[in-house]
């Protein structure tokens, strides 16, 4: 169903105007746009950053490593979902990987920037879009998954977020997340990128299960890479955040990328065999709405 963001009525989500209020959302490049006035603003994100990562993400070990944890995380824990739900989106870049792995799917990506969304849209051309604010989702009790990869460290009011993909989802629907961890490792990365948080295991957890979820699986990830990241981010805190690259993190010479991507399928075999890694750069959590 969906949720009138003017009236709070909720209809069917085939319908484009809620028959309460006579709410229609604005048209953005075509776009669906149900909270138009964010969809420029920069707080939280840099527009202009989703052009260099759509650049950088396909060949890298991060973004490459990730995709495989997701798309397992799926396979394993969300058995014939038909609809998704990715919120922040980005570039499209997760969501093609799900839309390949699950053809059958009807996966819809929403973003607060209109900038990420042309870019999804162009390349994943079966799925549908919508702009929207994370805190405020037009959607109840609708997707079989939802899932927000390195999202909610972004936004201020996270525990609302979660709560409303808590709503957003069905019945016994499944949440896959993946964050930001350690608060130690906090440095101009994190700066550059807008988040609002590192998180600790405890605090994620707490956060979830307060939403109303309950976890089914909960793992560090970027185990491996921890020392390397850690003298990366000892250097950068010298450096200013005007000066910071962030960048340099991404583009790796390409044997130190082909090196760091084999080490984390190495971790990703581990995570298969039922092993909690317990430190990490990223956390992957899965819960269920019961
Ligand atoms: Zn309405």
């Amino acid at each position: 169903m969906k949720r009138c963001p003017s009236c709070e009525g909720t209809y069917a989500s085939v319908e484009e105007t809620c028959p309460v209020c006579g709410y229609q959302p604005r048209r953005i490049n075509g776009i669906a746009a149900y909270a138009p006035d964010l969809a420029l603003d920069a707080d939280g994100f840099k527009p202009e950053y989703f052009e260099q990562l759509a650049r950088l993400e396909a060949g890298n070990f991060w973004f490459k490593g990730r995709n495989r944890l997701i798309l397992w995380a799926m396979r394993t824990f969300c058995h014939r979902q038909q609809s998704f739900l990715e919120v922040g989106c980005g570039t499209g870049f997760v969501l093609s990987a799900v839309v390949e792995q699950n053809p059958e799917t009807d996966a819809m990506g929403s973003e607060l920037f209109v900038d990420g969304l042309k870019i999804a849209a162009e390349r994943v051309p079966s799925a549908s879009f919508i702009q929207m604010d994370a805190r405020e989702i037009p959607y109840v009790a609708e997707f079989d998954v939802v899932g927000a990869f390195d999202v909610i460290e972004h936004i201020e009011e996270d525990e609302i977020v979660l709560a409303q993909l808590h709503q957003a989802l069905r019945k016994g629907g499944k949440l896959l997340l993946t964050v930001p961890q350690h608060k130690l490792l906090w440095s101009q990365a994190d700066v550059y990128a807008c988040h609002k948080r590192r998180y600790s295991a405890k605090e994620l957890h707490h956060k979830v299960r307060a939403a109303g979820f309950e976890i089914e699986r909960t793992t560090s990830f970027v185990t491996t890479l921890l020392p390397a990241m850690v003298v990366s981010r000892l250097m950068g805190k010298k450096s200013s955040a005007e000066d910071f690259d962030e960048t340099k993190e991404l583009e790796l010479p390409s044997w130190m990328n082909a090196v760091f991507y084999a080490m984390l399928r190495f971790e990703l075999a581990l995570i298969r065999l039922g092993i909690g890694l317990p430190v990490g750069g990223t956390r992957m959590l899965v819960a269920r709405k019961p």
